[in-house]
């Protein structure tokens, strides 16, 4: 009798904790990944320097490497640069615009890739996608999973608050992106992967419901876990699929429509979730959704990131056109503007002001 079973493409390495920074080199050599200590960490000019400063010494055989921001351009100098180093490994030391650009770099030259986050603001912090900006605009890029992710809560603690909230809209709207999912299952016979919809939509659930908040260790642990999970999920499933539906459609399309106005990514993908949950008639999974956004300080109201109702409407009718293909309760409702502002309007008695 065969045992079917699959491999999950995952890291080796998921250690999260307060002072996981400090264990760096040994974590690494612990587990074969750098034995030699001869790493290629790359962080950013600003608050990378000071991080820099602090584990230094800790890992005397590393070359530092400054990435300028976020572009494609970038990645691949940081590529270039970094050949010919004879490296165990690039470590991506930052937020989410360094780690992108490490992970796009490592798989160009070929090394496995060390996530180590500053800020828990997305879910990218441990997928098999890089983003990037570019000439178009903002491309997606296939990469390998992250060979280890290290979250130090203590740095956590030092990001911006707006970073972690950003990050708790993101892993919430997973619960709106697995109904999308099923949703499309039950109209259109789409494969549903079982498991990454389960990683997903547990990591969604356990934030939703955690009674802590952005300033306790315990829901940071379960907050960064979450972000990790989603992460994996993408993995298993092989696409954004168990973390973005029609809340990510809204949250391109306030960023394509208002790029300079645009607000965090889970700021948009959060109310994206809410307003969406409403839309599929899940009047008090939206109701309940909103209480815990708000709770941490995160939007729930167009007007709560400077965005007119009018606005909004236009963003959630253009929002099926930045994901073509991706079927979500948006294209399956189909709305004219009349119908989205009346619905608009109910959402806002729902939730209550
Ligand atoms: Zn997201």
């Amino acid at each position: 009798m065969p045992v079917l079973t699959r491999l999950i493409p995952s890291p080796v390495v998921v250690d999260i904790r307060p002072g996981a920074l400090d264990d760096l080199a040994c974590v690494l050599a612990d587990e074969r990944i750098s034995q030699s200590g001869r790493l290629a960490i790359a962080v950013s000019g600003g608050s990378g320097a000071r991080l820099r400063e602090r584990i230094a010494p800790s890992l005397p055989g590393a070359t530092w490497f400054e990435v300028g921001g976020g572009t494609i351009d970038d990645a691949v100098r940081l590529a270039g640069d970094m050949r010919g180093g004879h490296y165990d490994a690039v470590v991506g030391l930052g937020g989410g615009k360094i780690i992108d650009c490490a992970k796009f770099a490592a798989a160009r030259v070929g090394l496995p890739l060390v996530a180590v986050a500053t800020n828990l603001a997305h879910d990218g912090l441990c997928s098999p996608v890089a983003t990037l900006d570019n000439d178009a605009g903002r491309g997606s890029y296939g990469v390998p999973n992250p060979i280890a992710v290290v979250i130090d809560l203590n740095v956590i603690r030092e990001a911006p608050v707006r970073f972690v909230r950003s990050g708790i809209g993101d892993v919430i709207s997973n619960v709106s992106a697995v109904a999308d999912w099923e949703l499309s299952h039950r109209v259109n016979g789409e494969k549903i992967d079982g498991l990454a919809a389960a990683m997903a939509r547990q990591a969604g659930e356990a934030v939703l419901r955690h009674p802590g908040g952005v300033g306790d260790d315990g829901f940071l642990q379960v907050l960064a876990e979450a972000l990790v999970l989603t992460g994996i999920a993408m993995s298993v499933s092989g696409d954004s699929r168990p973390s973005s539906g029609a809340c990510h459609e809204i949250n391109h399309a306030f960023d394509l429509l208002h790029p300079r106005r645009a607000a965090a990514h889970g700021e948009q993908c959060g109310l994206g979730a809410a307003f969406a949950m409403y839309l599929r008639g899940a009047h008090e999974e939206s109701a309940a959704m909103a209480e815990v956004l708000r709770r941490h300080g995160l939007p729930v109201l167009p007007e709560e990131i400077g965005f007119t109702v009018d606005e909004f409407v236009r963003v959630v009718e253009f929002a099926p056109e930045t994901r073509p293909g991706r079927f979500t309760i948006l294209e399956h409702l189909d709305l004219r503007t009349e119908q989205i502002k009346d619905v608009y309007a109910d959402y806002v008695k729902a939730i209550g002001r």
